[in-house]
Protein backbone atom coordinates (compact mmCIF):
# COMPACT_ATOMS: atom_id res chain seq x y z
CA UNK A 1 0.00 0.00 0.00
CA UNK A 2 2.42 2.98 -1.32
CA UNK A 3 0.74 6.36 -1.51
CA UNK A 4 2.22 8.33 -4.24
CA UNK A 5 0.50 11.38 -3.35
CA UNK A 6 3.19 14.21 -3.55
CA UNK A 7 1.13 17.20 -2.41
CA UNK A 8 2.44 17.58 0.90
CA UNK A 9 0.06 18.95 3.65
CA UNK A 10 1.08 18.83 7.11
CA UNK A 11 -2.07 19.09 8.72
CA UNK A 12 -3.06 15.83 6.53
CA UNK A 13 -0.69 13.44 7.35
CA UNK A 14 -2.18 10.65 5.06
CA UNK A 15 -1.24 13.10 1.88
CA UNK A 16 2.31 11.98 2.96
CA UNK A 17 3.80 9.90 0.18
CA UNK A 18 4.21 6.59 2.25
CA UNK A 19 6.55 3.49 0.31
CA UNK A 20 6.62 -0.17 1.86
CA UNK A 21 10.59 -0.41 0.94
CA UNK A 22 11.46 3.02 1.69
CA UNK A 23 13.32 4.98 -0.96
CA UNK A 24 16.51 3.40 -1.45
CA UNK A 25 15.52 -0.32 -2.72
CA UNK A 26 13.29 -2.44 -4.72
CA UNK A 27 12.57 -6.18 -5.04
CA UNK A 28 15.44 -7.97 -7.47
CA UNK A 29 14.85 -8.29 -10.42
CA UNK A 30 16.98 -12.01 -10.01
CA UNK A 31 15.17 -12.59 -6.84
CA UNK A 32 16.15 -15.94 -5.71
CA UNK A 33 14.59 -19.19 -5.39
CA UNK A 34 11.90 -20.11 -2.32
CA UNK A 35 13.61 -23.13 -0.72
CA UNK A 36 12.00 -26.13 -1.42
CA UNK A 37 12.86 -29.62 -0.63
CA UNK A 38 15.29 -30.29 2.49
CA UNK A 39 19.48 -29.78 2.27
CA UNK A 40 22.06 -29.92 4.51
CA UNK A 41 24.93 -27.47 4.95
CA UNK A 42 27.83 -26.23 7.19
CA UNK A 43 26.04 -22.88 8.59
CA UNK A 44 22.25 -21.43 8.19
CA UNK A 45 22.04 -17.58 8.16
CA UNK A 46 18.55 -16.57 8.65
CA UNK A 47 18.35 -12.93 7.78
CA UNK A 48 19.50 -10.94 4.88
CA UNK A 49 20.85 -7.69 5.73
CA UNK A 50 24.09 -6.39 6.72
CA UNK A 51 24.61 -8.77 9.42
CA UNK A 52 23.22 -12.02 7.34
CA UNK A 53 25.25 -10.73 4.42
CA UNK A 54 28.69 -10.16 5.95
CA UNK A 55 28.41 -13.37 8.00
CA UNK A 56 27.75 -15.53 4.47
CA UNK A 57 30.17 -13.74 3.15
CA UNK A 58 33.26 -13.90 5.27
CA UNK A 59 32.63 -17.78 6.41
CA UNK A 60 32.62 -18.60 2.54
CA UNK A 61 35.65 -17.04 1.85
CA UNK A 62 36.92 -19.61 4.89
CA UNK A 63 35.11 -22.61 3.06
CA UNK A 64 32.09 -22.90 4.44
CA UNK A 65 29.28 -24.42 3.05
CA UNK A 66 26.54 -21.37 3.76
CA UNK A 67 22.56 -21.40 3.24
CA UNK A 68 20.64 -18.29 3.70
CA UNK A 69 17.28 -17.60 4.16
CA UNK A 70 15.68 -14.59 3.82
CA UNK A 71 11.51 -13.82 4.35
CA UNK A 72 11.38 -11.59 1.25
CA UNK A 73 14.41 -9.89 0.40
CA UNK A 74 18.39 -9.01 0.88
CA UNK A 75 17.90 -5.71 2.30
CA UNK A 76 14.19 -5.79 2.89
CA UNK A 77 14.97 -5.22 6.76
CA UNK A 78 16.45 -1.95 8.11
CA UNK A 79 19.66 -2.43 5.99
CA UNK A 80 17.84 -1.36 2.68
CA UNK A 81 15.88 1.77 4.83
CA UNK A 82 18.44 3.18 6.88
CA UNK A 83 19.93 7.01 6.24
CA UNK A 84 23.13 5.55 5.28
CA UNK A 85 25.39 7.15 8.10
CA UNK A 86 28.85 5.20 8.26
CA UNK A 87 29.22 6.43 11.38
CA UNK A 88 31.85 5.09 14.38
CA UNK A 89 31.92 5.67 18.07
CA UNK A 90 30.64 8.79 17.92
CA UNK A 91 27.41 7.91 17.51
CA UNK A 92 27.25 6.23 20.87
CA UNK A 93 26.05 7.65 24.24
CA UNK A 94 29.18 7.67 26.07
CA UNK A 95 28.58 8.32 29.72
CA UNK A 96 25.73 5.73 29.63
CA UNK A 97 28.42 2.92 27.99
CA UNK A 98 31.32 4.10 30.52
CA UNK A 99 28.97 4.11 33.43
CA UNK A 100 27.26 0.56 32.28
CA UNK A 101 30.29 -1.26 31.54
CA UNK A 102 33.10 0.47 33.36
CA UNK A 103 35.95 2.55 31.31
CA UNK A 104 38.07 0.06 30.56
CA UNK A 105 35.40 -2.38 29.15
CA UNK A 106 33.78 0.97 27.07
CA UNK A 107 37.27 1.71 25.39
CA UNK A 108 36.45 -1.53 23.87
CA UNK A 109 33.24 -1.09 22.73
CA UNK A 110 34.28 2.16 21.28
CA UNK A 111 37.54 0.72 19.05
CA UNK A 112 34.90 -1.95 18.02
CA UNK A 113 32.46 0.86 16.59
CA UNK A 114 35.06 2.62 14.92
CA UNK A 115 37.17 -0.48 13.55
CA UNK A 116 33.74 -1.29 12.20
CA UNK A 117 34.34 2.19 10.22
CA UNK A 118 37.60 0.87 8.60
CA UNK A 119 35.88 -2.28 7.96
CA UNK A 120 33.31 -1.54 5.85
CA UNK A 121 35.26 0.80 3.75
CA UNK A 122 37.90 -1.91 3.16
CA UNK A 123 34.31 -3.94 2.27
CA UNK A 124 33.28 -1.47 -0.06
CA UNK A 125 37.00 -1.88 -2.16
CA UNK A 126 37.30 -5.12 -1.76
CA UNK A 127 34.05 -6.77 -3.05
CA UNK A 128 33.60 -3.81 -5.55
CA UNK A 129 30.83 -2.09 -4.06
CA UNK A 130 29.62 1.07 -5.72
CA UNK A 131 27.41 2.91 -3.66
CA UNK A 132 27.92 6.52 -3.64
CA UNK A 133 29.96 6.57 -0.39
CA UNK A 134 30.99 10.45 0.05
CA UNK A 135 33.77 9.80 3.17
CA UNK A 136 32.84 13.60 4.15
CA UNK A 137 33.03 12.94 7.97
CA UNK A 138 29.66 13.53 10.29
CA UNK A 139 29.51 16.23 12.67
CA UNK A 140 26.86 16.20 15.24
CA UNK A 141 25.77 19.64 15.45
CA UNK A 142 23.89 21.93 17.85
CA UNK A 143 21.13 23.85 16.58
CA UNK A 144 20.69 25.93 19.74
CA UNK A 145 23.75 27.38 21.87
CA UNK A 146 21.76 25.41 24.90
CA UNK A 147 23.61 22.07 23.27
CA UNK A 148 26.72 23.02 23.67
CA UNK A 149 27.60 21.75 26.89
CA UNK A 150 26.28 18.43 26.67
CA UNK A 151 28.32 18.00 23.14
CA UNK A 152 31.51 19.43 24.56
CA UNK A 153 31.07 16.87 27.79
CA UNK A 154 30.58 13.95 25.05
CA UNK A 155 33.55 14.77 23.63
CA UNK A 156 35.60 14.75 26.25
CA UNK A 157 34.49 11.33 27.96
CA UNK A 158 34.48 10.32 24.10
CA UNK A 159 37.92 11.50 24.05
CA UNK A 160 39.24 9.40 26.91
CA UNK A 161 37.61 6.26 25.62
CA UNK A 162 39.77 6.73 22.64
CA UNK A 163 36.64 8.23 20.07
CA UNK A 164 38.62 10.78 18.44
CA UNK A 165 36.49 13.73 17.77
CA UNK A 166 37.18 17.25 16.57
CA UNK A 167 35.01 20.48 17.69
CA UNK A 168 34.22 22.58 14.47
CA UNK A 169 33.06 26.26 15.26
CA UNK A 170 30.85 28.10 14.00
CA UNK A 171 33.27 29.88 11.19
CA UNK A 172 34.78 26.82 10.27
CA UNK A 173 30.97 25.81 9.99
CA UNK A 174 30.15 28.62 7.87
CA UNK A 175 33.36 28.66 6.16
CA UNK A 176 32.02 24.72 5.10
CA UNK A 177 28.63 26.01 3.86
CA UNK A 178 27.04 23.73 6.63
CA UNK A 179 23.48 24.77 6.48
CA UNK A 180 22.88 28.06 8.58
CA UNK A 181 20.64 26.17 11.31
CA UNK A 182 23.71 23.80 12.37
CA UNK A 183 25.32 26.32 14.63
CA UNK A 184 28.84 24.30 16.00
CA UNK A 185 29.56 20.80 16.43
CA UNK A 186 31.79 17.61 16.67
CA UNK A 187 33.18 16.13 13.90
CA UNK A 188 34.18 12.04 13.42
CA UNK A 189 35.55 10.26 10.21
CA UNK A 190 33.08 8.44 8.24
CA UNK A 191 30.49 9.22 5.85
CA UNK A 192 27.30 8.75 4.07
CA UNK A 193 26.19 5.91 1.56
CA UNK A 194 23.50 4.97 -0.77
CA UNK A 195 22.46 2.00 1.60
CA UNK A 196 20.25 0.32 -0.62
CA UNK A 197 23.31 0.20 -3.10
CA UNK A 198 25.58 -1.09 -0.33
CA UNK A 199 23.26 -3.69 0.79
CA UNK A 200 22.50 -4.96 -2.68
CA UNK A 201 26.19 -5.24 -3.45
CA UNK A 202 26.59 -7.57 -0.59
CA UNK A 203 23.92 -9.67 -2.04
CA UNK A 204 25.51 -9.55 -5.31
CA UNK A 205 28.64 -10.70 -4.12
CA UNK A 206 27.36 -13.67 -1.89
CA UNK A 207 25.75 -14.79 -4.52
CA UNK A 208 28.41 -14.63 -6.73
CA UNK A 209 30.79 -16.39 -4.22
CA UNK A 210 28.46 -19.38 -3.81
CA UNK A 211 26.34 -18.42 -0.54
CA UNK A 212 23.14 -20.28 -0.97
CA UNK A 213 20.52 -17.57 -0.90
CA UNK A 214 16.98 -18.58 -0.77
CA UNK A 215 14.48 -15.73 -0.38
CA UNK A 216 10.44 -15.32 0.13
CA UNK A 217 11.61 -17.87 2.53
CA UNK A 218 10.80 -17.39 6.09
CA UNK A 219 12.20 -19.03 8.98
CA UNK A 220 8.86 -20.93 10.77
CA UNK A 221 10.33 -23.22 13.38
CA UNK A 222 13.72 -25.14 14.22
CA UNK A 223 14.54 -28.01 16.15
CA UNK A 224 17.42 -27.77 18.31
CA UNK A 225 19.87 -30.58 18.80
CA UNK A 226 23.28 -31.26 18.01
CA UNK A 227 22.07 -30.42 14.26
CA UNK A 228 19.67 -27.64 14.38
CA UNK A 229 16.60 -28.15 11.27
CA UNK A 230 14.98 -25.15 10.31
CA UNK A 231 11.44 -25.23 8.75
CA UNK A 232 10.06 -23.46 5.77
CA UNK A 233 6.90 -23.19 4.04
CA UNK A 234 8.03 -26.18 1.59
CA UNK A 235 11.21 -27.02 2.33
CA UNK A 236 13.88 -27.62 5.36
CA UNK A 237 17.46 -26.95 6.11
CA UNK A 238 19.77 -28.45 8.59
CA UNK A 239 23.05 -27.72 9.18
CA UNK A 240 25.59 -27.90 13.15
CA UNK A 241 25.11 -24.15 13.54
CA UNK A 242 22.26 -21.64 13.01
CA UNK A 243 23.09 -17.50 13.03
CA UNK A 244 20.23 -15.03 13.72
CA UNK A 245 20.85 -12.19 11.67
CA UNK A 246 17.09 -11.20 12.07
CA UNK A 247 17.80 -8.39 14.11
CA UNK A 248 14.12 -6.62 15.27
CA UNK A 249 12.24 -9.70 13.85
CA UNK A 250 14.21 -11.86 16.68
CA UNK A 251 11.62 -11.71 19.30
CA UNK A 252 9.08 -13.27 16.76
CA UNK A 253 10.78 -15.87 16.73
CA UNK A 254 10.53 -16.39 20.17
CA UNK A 255 14.17 -15.51 21.12
CA UNK A 256 15.76 -12.48 22.67
CA UNK A 257 12.15 -10.50 24.09
CA UNK A 258 14.21 -10.33 27.00
CA UNK A 259 17.05 -8.75 25.60
CA UNK A 260 15.86 -6.55 22.75
CA UNK A 261 12.98 -4.42 21.58
CA UNK A 262 11.73 -3.06 18.55
CA UNK A 263 12.07 0.49 17.66
CA UNK A 264 10.34 2.18 14.81
CA UNK A 265 12.41 4.54 12.94
CA UNK A 266 10.73 6.85 10.39
CA UNK A 267 12.76 8.69 7.16
CA UNK A 268 11.44 10.93 5.23
CA UNK A 269 12.99 11.99 1.42
CA UNK A 270 12.34 15.26 -0.63
CA UNK A 271 11.91 15.55 -4.26
CA UNK A 272 15.49 16.22 -6.44
CA UNK A 273 16.75 19.85 -5.92
CA UNK A 274 16.97 22.33 -8.60
CA UNK A 275 20.51 23.44 -8.87
CA UNK A 276 19.33 26.28 -7.76
CA UNK A 277 18.37 25.26 -4.54
CA UNK A 278 21.35 23.19 -4.55
CA UNK A 279 23.88 26.40 -4.99
CA UNK A 280 21.21 28.54 -2.74
CA UNK A 281 22.32 25.99 -0.01
CA UNK A 282 26.04 26.02 -0.46
CA UNK A 283 26.56 22.77 1.09
CA UNK A 284 29.58 21.43 -0.85
CA UNK A 285 31.44 18.94 1.02
CA UNK A 286 27.50 17.47 1.81
CA UNK A 287 28.69 16.34 5.24
CA UNK A 288 26.40 13.71 7.02
CA UNK A 289 24.81 15.65 10.21
CA UNK A 290 23.13 14.71 13.18
CA UNK A 291 22.09 16.29 16.10
CA UNK A 292 22.38 15.93 19.28
CA UNK A 293 18.39 16.15 20.31
CA UNK A 294 17.53 13.25 22.91
CA UNK A 295 16.09 11.96 19.77
CA UNK A 296 18.47 12.78 17.30
CA UNK A 297 17.85 14.07 13.87
CA UNK A 298 19.92 13.18 10.71
CA UNK A 299 20.23 15.51 7.46
CA UNK A 300 21.56 14.91 4.70
CA UNK A 301 22.25 15.15 0.63
CA UNK A 302 22.27 12.00 -1.58
CA UNK A 303 24.10 11.35 -4.51
CA UNK A 304 21.09 12.30 -6.64
CA UNK A 305 20.80 15.20 -4.98
CA UNK A 306 17.60 15.00 -2.70
CA UNK A 307 17.65 15.10 0.69
CA UNK A 308 17.02 12.57 3.69
CA UNK A 309 15.83 13.24 7.29
CA UNK A 310 15.35 10.82 9.58
CA UNK A 311 14.54 9.61 13.16
CA UNK A 312 13.09 12.50 15.05
CA UNK A 313 10.16 10.72 16.36
CA UNK A 314 10.39 6.79 17.14
CA UNK A 315 8.08 4.39 17.80
CA UNK A 316 7.48 1.12 19.73
CA UNK A 317 4.60 -1.32 18.64
CA UNK A 318 2.72 -2.82 21.36
CA UNK A 319 3.82 -6.60 21.88
CA UNK A 320 7.29 -6.21 19.71
CA UNK A 321 5.28 -6.54 16.54
CA UNK A 322 7.78 -4.66 13.49
CA UNK A 323 4.18 -4.45 11.29
CA UNK A 324 5.46 -2.41 7.86
CA UNK A 325 3.12 0.13 7.83
CA UNK A 326 3.16 4.18 7.73
CA UNK A 327 4.26 6.48 10.90
CA UNK A 328 2.22 9.71 10.05
CA UNK A 329 3.54 11.24 12.89
CA UNK A 330 6.91 10.88 12.65
CA UNK A 331 6.74 11.89 8.97
CA UNK A 332 4.78 15.24 9.84
CA UNK A 333 7.72 15.82 12.41
CA UNK A 334 10.42 15.16 10.18
CA UNK A 335 8.15 17.46 7.55
CA UNK A 336 8.46 20.14 9.56
CA UNK A 337 11.91 19.91 10.95
CA UNK A 338 12.74 20.27 7.02
CA UNK A 339 11.11 23.45 6.72
CA UNK A 340 12.36 24.72 10.48
CA UNK A 341 16.00 24.05 8.99
CA UNK A 342 16.10 24.61 5.43
CA UNK A 343 13.93 27.28 5.42
CA UNK A 344 15.43 28.42 1.97
CA UNK A 345 14.10 24.72 0.77
CA UNK A 346 10.52 25.92 1.92
CA UNK A 347 7.76 24.52 -1.28
CA UNK A 348 10.21 21.70 -2.02
CA UNK A 349 7.78 18.50 -2.19
CA UNK A 350 8.35 14.98 -0.48
CA UNK A 351 8.82 12.26 -2.49
CA UNK A 352 8.86 9.15 -0.56
CA UNK A 353 8.34 8.31 3.83
CA UNK A 354 8.87 5.17 5.20
CA UNK A 355 9.62 3.29 8.12
CA UNK A 356 11.99 0.23 9.60
CA UNK A 357 12.93 -0.99 12.82
CA UNK A 358 16.09 -1.36 14.71
CA UNK A 359 16.77 -3.32 17.77
CA UNK A 360 17.86 -1.64 20.99
CA UNK A 361 18.91 -3.64 24.31
CA UNK A 362 17.85 -1.30 27.55
CA UNK A 363 21.96 -0.32 27.57
CA UNK A 364 21.86 0.24 24.16
CA UNK A 365 24.95 -1.85 23.44
CA UNK A 366 25.24 -5.14 20.92
CA UNK A 367 23.33 -7.84 22.34
CA UNK A 368 25.79 -10.98 20.84
CA UNK A 369 26.19 -14.56 22.08
CA UNK A 370 24.84 -18.21 22.02
CA UNK A 371 21.96 -19.87 22.70
CA UNK A 372 19.90 -23.38 22.84
CA UNK A 373 20.91 -26.57 24.57
CA UNK A 374 24.67 -27.35 22.62
CA UNK A 375 25.30 -23.20 22.25
CA UNK A 376 25.26 -23.79 18.68
CA UNK A 377 22.11 -21.02 18.16
CA UNK A 378 24.37 -17.77 17.78
CA UNK A 379 22.94 -14.37 17.67
CA UNK A 380 23.45 -10.38 16.90
CA UNK A 381 20.82 -7.61 17.07
CA UNK A 382 20.59 -4.35 19.75
CA UNK A 383 23.39 -1.96 17.15
CA UNK A 384 19.90 0.59 17.79
CA UNK A 385 20.62 3.36 15.16
CA UNK A 386 24.04 2.54 14.06
CA UNK A 387 24.17 -0.83 12.44
CA UNK A 388 25.43 0.01 8.83
CA UNK A 389 29.47 -0.23 10.25
CA UNK A 390 28.50 -2.39 13.45
CA UNK A 391 26.86 -5.34 11.63
CA UNK A 392 28.94 -5.18 9.10
CA UNK A 393 32.24 -5.96 11.03
CA UNK A 394 30.02 -8.79 13.04
CA UNK A 395 30.01 -10.69 10.00
CA UNK A 396 33.72 -11.50 10.10
CA UNK A 397 33.34 -11.44 14.06
CA UNK A 398 30.81 -13.86 13.83
CA UNK A 399 32.22 -16.22 11.01
CA UNK A 400 35.91 -16.23 12.97
CA UNK A 401 34.54 -17.70 15.76
CA UNK A 402 32.63 -20.22 13.82
CA UNK A 403 35.69 -21.55 12.25
CA UNK A 404 37.29 -21.39 15.56
CA UNK A 405 39.39 -18.34 15.94
CA UNK A 406 37.69 -15.75 18.89
CA UNK A 407 38.65 -12.31 17.81
CA UNK A 408 39.29 -10.11 21.04
CA UNK A 409 36.91 -8.19 19.65
CA UNK A 410 33.81 -10.54 19.81
CA UNK A 411 34.97 -11.25 23.46
CA UNK A 412 34.92 -7.28 24.93
CA UNK A 413 31.39 -7.44 23.32
CA UNK A 414 29.76 -9.91 25.79
CA UNK A 415 28.05 -8.18 28.67
CA UNK A 416 25.34 -9.08 30.57
CA UNK A 417 22.28 -7.57 28.92
CA UNK A 418 19.44 -5.70 31.37
CA UNK A 419 16.33 -8.13 31.00
CA UNK A 420 13.26 -6.18 29.26
CA UNK A 421 10.32 -5.59 30.92
CA UNK A 422 7.00 -7.41 29.83
CA UNK A 423 3.82 -5.63 28.89
CA UNK A 424 2.20 -3.68 29.53
CA UNK A 425 4.95 -2.06 31.29
CA UNK A 426 7.43 -1.97 28.51
CA UNK A 427 4.81 -0.16 25.79
CA UNK A 428 4.28 2.40 28.93
CA UNK A 429 7.71 2.80 29.24
CA UNK A 430 8.78 3.08 25.78
CA UNK A 431 5.68 5.62 24.96
CA UNK A 432 6.51 7.75 28.23
CA UNK A 433 10.51 7.92 27.41
CA UNK A 434 9.34 9.12 23.86
CA UNK A 435 6.73 11.72 24.61
CA UNK A 436 8.97 12.99 27.03
CA UNK A 437 11.90 13.18 25.05
CA UNK A 438 9.58 14.74 22.29
CA UNK A 439 8.36 17.60 24.65
CA UNK A 440 12.11 18.26 25.71
CA UNK A 441 13.36 18.43 21.72
CA UNK A 442 10.42 20.82 21.21
CA UNK A 443 11.00 23.08 23.79
CA UNK A 444 15.11 23.04 22.27
CA UNK A 445 13.28 23.67 18.76
CA UNK A 446 11.42 26.41 19.44
CA UNK A 447 14.53 28.26 21.33
CA UNK A 448 16.50 27.42 17.92
CA UNK A 449 13.56 29.08 15.99
CA UNK A 450 13.04 32.25 18.59
CA UNK A 451 16.76 33.07 17.67
CA UNK A 452 16.72 32.66 14.45
CA UNK A 453 13.58 34.85 14.13
CA UNK A 454 15.84 37.61 15.73
C1 LIG B 1 15.14 4.73 9.18
C2 LIG B 1 16.42 4.11 9.69
C3 LIG B 1 17.60 4.87 9.65
C4 LIG B 1 18.80 4.30 10.08
N1 LIG B 1 19.96 4.99 9.87
C5 LIG B 1 21.15 4.40 10.13
C6 LIG B 1 22.36 5.03 9.75
O1 LIG B 1 22.37 6.06 9.10
N2 LIG B 1 23.53 4.42 10.10
C7 LIG B 1 23.56 3.24 10.77
O2 LIG B 1 24.64 2.77 11.12
N3 LIG B 1 22.40 2.58 11.08
C8 LIG B 1 21.22 3.13 10.76
N4 LIG B 1 20.05 2.45 11.02
C9 LIG B 1 20.14 1.12 11.67
C10 LIG B 1 20.64 0.05 10.68
O3 LIG B 1 19.89 0.11 9.49
C11 LIG B 1 20.48 -1.33 11.33
O4 LIG B 1 21.17 -1.34 12.57
C12 LIG B 1 21.06 -2.43 10.45
O5 LIG B 1 20.53 -2.36 9.14
C13 LIG B 1 20.77 -3.80 11.04
O6 LIG B 1 21.19 -4.78 10.12
P1 LIG B 1 20.78 -6.30 10.36
O7 LIG B 1 21.33 -7.10 9.26
O8 LIG B 1 21.14 -6.68 11.75
O9 LIG B 1 19.18 -6.29 10.34
P2 LIG B 1 18.10 -6.14 9.15
O10 LIG B 1 18.61 -5.31 8.05
O11 LIG B 1 16.83 -5.71 9.80
O12 LIG B 1 17.98 -7.61 8.59
C14 LIG B 1 17.22 -8.61 9.20
C15 LIG B 1 16.68 -9.48 8.08
O13 LIG B 1 16.06 -10.65 8.64
C16 LIG B 1 14.96 -10.99 7.85
N5 LIG B 1 14.07 -11.85 8.65
C17 LIG B 1 13.39 -11.52 9.76
N6 LIG B 1 12.69 -12.58 10.23
C18 LIG B 1 12.94 -13.60 9.39
C19 LIG B 1 12.51 -14.96 9.33
N7 LIG B 1 11.66 -15.47 10.23
N8 LIG B 1 12.96 -15.74 8.33
C20 LIG B 1 13.83 -15.25 7.40
N9 LIG B 1 14.25 -13.97 7.40
C21 LIG B 1 13.82 -13.15 8.38
C22 LIG B 1 14.35 -9.63 7.50
O14 LIG B 1 13.48 -9.68 6.39
C23 LIG B 1 15.60 -8.80 7.25
O15 LIG B 1 15.97 -8.78 5.89
C24 LIG B 1 18.83 2.98 10.63
C25 LIG B 1 17.64 2.24 10.67
C26 LIG B 1 16.45 2.78 10.19
C27 LIG B 1 15.20 1.95 10.23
Amino acid sequence: MNRTNEQVNLSNPSSLPFRLLGGWIEQPSDLQPKLEGSLTADVIVVGAGFAGLSTALELTARGAKVVVLEQEFGGFGASGRNAGYLLGSMGIEFEMFAKRVGIEHAKKFVNFYDEAVCYVERRMIELDIDCDYNPSGIIRAAIDPSQEKWLRRSMKVGHELGSITRFVDQDEMRARGIPPAFLFGSEQRGGTLNPGKYVSGLRRAAIQAGVKLYEKTPLLSYSEGSTITCKTAHGSATAPIMVLATNAFTPQLGLLRDKIAPIRVSAIETQPLSPQQLASLGWHGREGIITPHLTMESHRLTAHNTMVLTVKKLNYVYGSKTPNIPDDHAYTALARTLHERHPSLRGLGIKHCWSGYVSVAYDFLPVVGTTGAHQNIIYTAGCTGHGLATQSMMGQLLAEKIMGTVNPILTALYHKTPSTLPEPFQWCAFKTAFTAAGVYDRLTDRKALAAHAK
